[in-house]
């Protein structure tokens, strides 16, 4: 690893990517994001910051992660090779704790004692709580009492950690409501306060910022894809999408190629039961322009502008906005983002289990249903690489739950399959 973060092209001068993207926050809320930018745009040059980074990756979280040759999903599938970046090999099991430690670190380079930090599923939450632990931080997580009640087992770590977790009982009690208290809580607190935010959304320098910090995925593909085939630039890169950290990171750093050089960059959304089912979380398929979270976006929204409760199968998905450099993305075309759906995921999910003995979280299941559907319609010479965003350990109740459920009754009926159709 280097000892400078790569220079993607930064947001304009009010924080967009096109039309995407901004501001749209409480005037009290400007000073806290100059602040952050202005350490940021310091930090990222720093040689101390970027070695301490840079160690802590290596050391404490295991990179670089493997670009794995899945030749049994491979031969399924009957077309271009597929690879999987395995950022499910990072200690605490996904990407999130890339961002999470460098943002921790910068908490820290800033002189703030304190770090706040949004979860739904509660992934985001251990992973700021592992990283204050690390760097002896007071840690405050913000969880919807809806999601408390429904993930104990990660609300235990983040206590185990030495987090505090506060229940929000706003809005629908959920991921929404919980990030609007952590940016309340962080504006009340700007002095001693970091915000740690988990996905490449909220207000300016957020995105951008989250995007850096996860383009140490890409990065590490360009190296291991030159050393395995002999090129740097795959054909086609497939992620999920939820916020869009993990898509971006491995996105970012082919996005900014020439036409003609770039590979296919695909992102697939939760479409839940379906995008016309009103049950899904397809910000870019489902979704309209709007703003959430101090950033202007595609997301679900009704007439009035309130928010839609999104719907998936995977908790990481289930946010009912899109980050703003991906709405760019799509809007020029630099990638393309497909609706998968519960159904399909689940399948997918099996069928990686079985033939490549790794359990994938359900959000990358999404990515894998459609590596496969795109694999067949490529030649043997070419190359797909997947985004394993996370290990599945965390889904295994759910899938278990779900498996059991006779097809009438489950969330997708007569489509849920105890057994995928394995020919390899
Ligand atoms: C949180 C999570 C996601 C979704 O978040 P992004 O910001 O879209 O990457 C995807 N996969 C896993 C394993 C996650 O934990």
């Amino acid at each position: 690893m280097s000892l400078t973060l790569p220079t993607y092209p930064q947001p304009d001068g009010r924080g967009r990517f096109g039309r995407f993207g901004g501001r749209y926050v409480p005037e009290t809320l400007i000073p806290a994001l100059d602040e952050l930018e202005r350490a940021y745009a310091a930090a990222k040059v720093d040689p101390e910051y970027l070695n301490e980074l840079d160690r802590l990756l290596r050391d404490f979280v295991g990179r670089p992660s493997g670009l794995y040759l899945a030749e049994r999903l491979t031969a399924h599938a009957g077309g271009a090779k597929i690879y999987l970046k395995r950022e499910d090999q990072n200690y605490t099991g996904a990407h999130k704790i890339n961002n999470c430690l460098a943002q921790a670190l910068l908490a820290k380079r800033m002189g703030k004692q304190r770090v706040v930090a949004e979860t739904g599923a509660g992934q985001h939450g251990v992973a700021s709580a592992t990283a204050a632990a690390l760097l002896g931080l007071d840690c405050v997580v913000y969880m919807g009492a809806e999601d408390i009640r429904r993930q104990e087992l990660n609300v235990f770590r983040m206590k185990l950690l030495g987090a505090e977790v506060r229940e929000v009982t706003s809005g629908t009690s959920t991921l929404k409501d919980a990030t609007n208290e952590a940016i309340r809580d962080w504006v009340t607190n700007v002095r001693d306060t970091f915000y740690i935010l988990g996905s490449v959304v909220g207000p300016h320098p957020y995105p951008a910022m989250v995007r850096d910090f996860q383009s140490v995925i890409g990065e590490e593909v360009k190296v291991q894809h030159q050393a395995l085939e002999g090129r740097p630039v795959p054909d086609a890169i497939v992620a999920c999408v939820g916020g869009g950290s993990n898509a971006i990171g491995i996105f970012a750093p082919f996005a900014y190629l020439p036409d003609g050089e770039r590979p296919r960059l695909i992102g697939t959304e939760a479409a839940g039961e379906g995008v016309d089912s009103g049950r899904h979380a397809a910000s870019v398929a489902g979704g309209r322009v709007g703003v959430l979270h101090g950033a202007m976006m595609y997301l679900l929204n009704d007439d009035e502008g309130q928010i839609v409760p999104p719907h998936s199968i995977s908790a990481g998905l289930d946010y009912p906005g899109i980050g703003p450099e991906h709405c760019l993305y799509s809007e020029t075309g630099v990638a393309e983002y497909v609706p998968v759906t519960d159904a399909q995921a689940m399948d997918a999910l099996q069928l990686c289990t079985r033939l490549e003995g790794i359990i994938p979280a359900l959000e990358t299941a999404h990515a894998l249903h459609h590596a496969v559907e795109l694999a067949r319609t490529m030649r043997p010479d070419q190359t797909i690489v997947v985004n394993l965003s996370g290990r599945g350990d965390k889904d295994v109740a759910e899938v278990m739950r779900l498996l059991s459920l006779p097809a009438a009754q489950s969330s997708a009926p007569g489509t849920l399959h105890a057994r995928p159709e394995v020919q390899a």
